[in-house]
């Protein structure tokens, strides 16, 4: 099966990654790239400041990159879109796409705890994907919209699925996020070399109601919320690639450290062609420096949730993780989300 994908906003961070993934993709055929005004009728090689470690494959490089609106894309004659836009102009554009009849995965924040909007990653929540049938009756669409989370709270949300087992009462987190999850000009090097930024515009909200949401019960017409506290406070530090957090977890039992290793190493994946074979890996104690950035964030292409440092605390426990914020964090939960909806149909 064949399904032919347009990237609105494919010229920044995240669509430099959606690019690189869909490079010999089995399923997915690109056949538009859309930007802003400024891009629209360049190259994508002239267009694109390409700042990801493979070449622009070369059937993109020379393909003519369109302006984001359903009229410069409908000879492309797509079925799915995927959407990396910043989130202002996706609260404005994907809309007219989703009037147009037009299914898109979207990274952007805008609209990801709309009630009958699936927030969705495929090995955690796949069933919130039922969300689609409200969100058509409601809004009279053809088309249909599914978000993924924001980068970091997707860095530690399966870590919570797996230990959700034990009872998930209160969570705490403090991240140390990369820049590149600010977007291709979002941080400056004066701002961020030889520094730390403790604040994060918005993040630390998204991380504490989306992680409810997603770990949340749907019953065929709403998503009810996961009752767990959850509180975060995220930082900026000067790494390309690659969100680590600290987690601070209470629950309900007292597993021991192996029960919590095994709970997230066990933790089932999803049966999609991007979805890592096991998705969570945990480092033992004879590595307590694991996982690190530029070490862990490429394990399983990327698209693997990586953690360590399991510990009891006076309060509960603890527990470090990491994800690469452009890939699995954003294009590769994206892309994702696609093989999901054509799996169950909805393309
Ligand atoms: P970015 O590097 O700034 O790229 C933005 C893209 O949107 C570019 O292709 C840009 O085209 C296009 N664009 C900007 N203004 C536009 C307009 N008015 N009309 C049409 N297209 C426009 O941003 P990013 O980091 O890729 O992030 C994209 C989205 O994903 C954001 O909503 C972000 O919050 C979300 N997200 C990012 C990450 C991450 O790790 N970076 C993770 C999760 C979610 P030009 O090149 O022509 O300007």
């Amino acid at each position: 099966m064949s399904v032919r994908v347009g990237i609105l906003g494919a010229t920044g961070a995240v669509g430099q990654r959606f690019i690189q993934l869909l490079d010999d993709h089995p399923t997915f055929d690109l056949a538009a790239v859309t930007a802003s005004a400024e891009s629209a009728g360049k190259t994508y090689r002239e267009a694109a400041k390409w700042r990801v470690d493979t070449p622009i494959p070369d059937d993109v490089a020379g393909m003519e990159v369109v302006a984001t609106d359903p009229g410069a894309v409908a000879d492309a004659d797509v079925d799915l879109l995927f959407s990396s836009l910043p989130s202002g102009v996706a609260a404005e554009v994907e809309p007219a796409f989703l009037e147009e009849g037009y299914v898109v995965s979207s990274n952007s924040s805008n609209d990801r705890m709309a009630e009958d909007v699936p927030l969705t990653i495929p090995e955690i929540n796949p069933e919130h994907l039922g969300l689609i049938d409200v969100q058509r009756d409601e809004r009279g669409w053809d088309g249909a919209l599914v978000k993924n989370p924001n980068c970091s709270t997707i860095t530690m949300v399966p870590t919570l699925a797996a230990l959700d087992e034990f009872g998930l009462e209160t969570v705490h987190v403090s991240t140390l996020q990369a820049v590149s999850g600010a977007g291709y000009s979002g941080v400056t090097s004066m701002e961020i070399i030889d520094n730390a930024i403790p604040h994060i515009g918005g993040e630390e909200e998204k991380m504490e109601t989306e992680s409810r949401k997603l770990l949340g019960a749907f019953d065929g017409g709403e998503v009810r919320l996961h009752d767990a506290e959850v509180t975060a406070s995220c930082n900026r530090i000067p790494t390309l690639d690659g969100h680590l957090e600290n987690v601070f977890a209470e629950l309900d039992a007292d597993p021991s450290r192996e029960e919590i290793r095994a709970a997230m190493e066990g933790f089932e994946s999803a049966d999609l062609y991007s979805s890592p074979d096991q998705l969570i890996k945990v480092f033992g104690d004879d590595e307590p420096d694991r996982p690190q950035p530029r070490l862990d964030r490429t394990y399983a292409g990327g698209m693997g949730i990586v953690a360590g440092g399991v510990q009891h605390t006076a309060a509960g426990i603890k527990y470090n993780c990491l994800a690469h914020n452009t890939v699995r964090g954003a294009a590769g939960a994206s892309l994702l989300n696609g093989e999901l909806l054509v799996e169950e149909g909805y393309v």
